[in-house]
């Protein structure tokens, strides 16, 4: 497995020291699966101001579909052949169709009847909760052998900088055929490498990095946790893998409460950094996908300019795909360890 960087060195006058040279590193990494490429560069400090939560939530609780006041009034219902009930409901939690569809078979999942759960208030029942209902969701398009039920994914846009157009905290909760870029791009070079190798490439990645540890956090259960060589967030991503799970309905009830507790160690983490806004997506493969392991990904989000509210994805990273990271992985580990 190989790690790959290439150094970058930018000489500038520097305006802050009588135009004297100054040279300013910065690192091109590839993720060691795809080739993708990453920046490490800026190297600003890893902390924000969280803005006024009672400022910012005010008033928006009003037109929350997801409020327990409405959610079995406005939000819609699938039709019997796919939830007969119309709607599934795990105690405060609903999972209903996505009313913004992108694939045919969509749902929304809320967290709880509370409209804002602060970050740290997100307790690992929480999103077992959350999880389990999805996954009940997936189940039944399973059993009825959907022709969609192939890649089960949640997709996680916790608060506005994430892409989350509400407070209330919830899942999208979707089971396609077709895998979105990444995921199909993942699948893809990991297939080859299975050829080539004879071994898995996420049991790999684990074992090199467990052994090289400097981008190692922990073991939960038969979850392991890592930062990203090659991240695309710009603090950084963590990833999680779970041991022998090939796919999502693979996942057992333990599996997802360790992946539960991981996700708010990290919470707890990146809170103390000022960070409130996260996205966090599941990448399976389809059942019995030997060159599989399913794993998910955790990306804090952050605004550049909270009050020109400019987002943290600019144009090299929208139509370029490329990675900006401020810090180097290593460093975020430092910060991310103690929690694990
Ligand atoms: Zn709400």
């Amino acid at each position: 497995m190989k790690f790959e960087a290439i150094e970058r060195e930018t000489v500038i006058l520097d305006p802050n020291n009588n135009m004297e040279r100054k040279s300013i590193p910065s690192e091109i990494r590839k993720d060691p699966l795809t080739g993708r490429t990453s920046r490490i560069c800026h190297f600003m400090p890893l902390k924000w101001e969280k803005p006024d939560f009672d400022q910012l939530v005010a008033g928006t609780q009003e037109y929350c579909p997801f409020c327990p006041d409405k959610v079995m009034k406005v939000t819609p219902c699938f039709p019997e052949d796919i939830v007969p009930e119309g709607r599934m409901v795990l105690d405060d939690k609903v999972l209903f169709p996505n009313i913004a569809p992108y694939d045919s078979l969509g749902a929304c999942a809320t967290f709880s009847g509370q409209h804002f759960i602060p970050m740290t208030d997100i307790a690992p029942g929480h999103i077992v909760d959350a999880f389990r209902l999805a996954i009940q969701f997936f189940q039944r398009v399973e059993d009825m052998q959907h022709p969609e039920s192939v890649y089960h994914l949640i997709n996680w846009n916790y608060m506005p900088a994430s892409g989350s157009s509400l407070i209330h905290p919830h899942l999208q909760v979707f089971a396609s055929a077709y895998a979105p870029n990444l995921l199909h791009e993942e699948l893809s070079c990991a297939k080859t490498y299975y050829q080539q190798q004879g071994t898995n490439y996420w049991d790999d990645l684990v074992n090199t990095e467990k052994a090289e540890g400097r981008r190692f956090l922990g073991r939960i259960g038969r979850t392991s946790w890592l930062t990203v060589y090659a991240p695309l967030g710009v603090a950084g991503d963590i990833i999680a893998v779970v041991d022998s799970a090939k796919c999502t309905l693979d996942l057992t009830a333990e599996d997802i409460e360790d992946l539960a507790q991981g996700l708010t160690n990290l919470m707890s983490a990146y809170d103390k950094m000022g960070v409130y806004n996260f996205n966090m997506n599941f990448f399976p493969g389809a059942s019995g996908d030997d060159h599989a392991r399913f794993h998910l990904v955790f990306s804090p989000r952050t605004f550049f300019n909270q009050a020109l509210g400019t987002p943290d994805v600019g144009a090299l990273r929208n139509l370029y795909n490329e990675g900006i990271c401020m810090a180097f992985p290593e460093e975020i580990n430092e910060k991310l360890k103690p929690e694990f």
